[in-house]
């Protein structure tokens, strides 16, 4: 069975660039993806978010940008990548989901159900989508409505005359309020910390110093924030109907969860059909347990994109790379991370 240099986990923005830098650098790889097509998780975006809405997608490496043309993201996005994976002619397999990584002596061994593939690097690129983030709170499991997480919004009709619970300060809970609000019978925005505006137009150097926090906090092992929890949130031409509602004032979370509605902290009973949760995701790295990534602090520790506790594994769209962007940079350096530690592997065994 042929030892990869890399195989590169996941198929999205990350993914794909690390899997184009490893190419230019001549080193042996494959990509496996849990999805059954290219797209990454654009191709699961909900069916109401147009490229409009998104923030903008940088360019995949050597390739033209997106830019913002009409159409759903879920449909744009995918074709981009799947062009991309052909005209660079990408190895990608899929449907392959991975189970779990072990590690095998000089070696690591990718494991999918039955099948395998043995490498001496992997590039981590699974992304958050399949990792929802659902608080505990008490009360939640007797709740009488429905409730549902982003991964699984179902476009605003769904929301219509209902009376929804938002939850969450992200640029999601932003941007599914400024839908539901106008059709919505009424909509509560909660959130556990005060929401942080940004007051000014966003600025690059701002940018920077946003991901440089995120970028400290996984070199020393903790957990990733999200980006966007740092730079602060804003309100587009579309969210303004919902904020001559009053939808964008925040209320403080509420105490707990009753089977017809929450109850806030000053006692009252605000009662809900829904309860939306916009409440993030976790890095999906289950699959990487077996190898004792995470230090004491709870995260993965990273120098660049390098995990310390083990130099044989990279991880993109981590923390300071989960955006496209940021991916792209990573990709770039995961490449040269896998060729410094192969150069190294080599001379040690020579
Ligand atoms: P993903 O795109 O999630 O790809 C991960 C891939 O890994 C998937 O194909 C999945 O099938 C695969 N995978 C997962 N687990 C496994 C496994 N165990 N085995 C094999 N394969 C696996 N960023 C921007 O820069 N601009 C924006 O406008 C923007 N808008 C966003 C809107 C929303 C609603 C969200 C949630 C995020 C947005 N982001 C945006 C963030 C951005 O989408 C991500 O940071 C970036 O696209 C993630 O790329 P990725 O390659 O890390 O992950």
């Amino acid at each position: 069975m042929e030892t990869y240099d890399a195989v590169v986990i996941g198929a999205g923005q990350a993914g794909l660039s690390a899997s184009y830098h490893l190419k230019r650098r001549g080193l042996s790889h494959v990509v496996l993806d849990a999805d059954d097509a290219p797209g990454g998780a654009w191709q699961h975006r909900w069916d109401s978010l147009s490229m409009q809405d998104v923030h903008g997608i940088a360019a995949l490496p050597d390739a033209d940008l997106l830019g913002t043309p009409d159409g759903r993201a879920n449909t744009v996005v995918p074709a981009y990548f799947g062009d991309y994976e052909r005209a660079h002619d990408l190895r990608v397999l899929r449907p392959v989901r991975v189970d779990a990584v072990t590690d095998e002596g000089d070696l690591l061994v990718v494991h999918s159900g039955e099948r395998t593939w043995t490498t001496r690097t992997i590039v981590n690129a699974t992304g958050t989508w399949t990792q929802p983030h659902l608080p505990y709170y008490p009360g939640a499991a007797d709740f009488a409505g429905e409730q549902l997480h982003t991964v699984s919004y179902p476009g605003p009709a769904h929301f219509a005359g209902r009376r929804v619970v938002v939850v969450g300060g992200g640029a999601s809970a932003v941007q599914l309020l400024g839908e539901i609000a106008p059709i919505a019978a009424d909509s509560l925005w909660v959130t556990r910390r005060e929401p942080v505006w940004r007051t000014d137009e966003f600025n690059p150097d701002a940018g920077r110093a946003a991901v440089a926090l995120v970028e400290e906090r996984v070199r020393r092992g903790l957990p990733p924030a999200s980006v966007v929890s740092v730079t602060g949130l804003a309100l587009r031409e579309q969210e303004r109907a919902a904020e001559r509602l009053g939808a964008y004032v925040r209320h403080p979370m509420f105490t707990r969860i009753e089977p017809d509605g929450v109850r806030m902290p000053d006692g009252g009973l605000w009662p809900a059909d829904v309860i939306l949760w916009a409440t993030g995701f976790r890095p999906a790295v289950n699959h990487l347990a077996p190898l004792h990534l995470r230090s004491e602090h709870g995260g993965i520790q990273l120098d660049g994109t390098t995990a310390v506790a083990d130099p044989r594994v990279q991880l993109v769209g981590y923390g300071p790379s989960a955006s496209t962007i940021g991916a792209n940079r990573a990709g770039r350096v995961a490449a040269r991370g896998v060729a410094t530690w192969l150069a190294q592997a080599s001379s040690a065994s020579s």
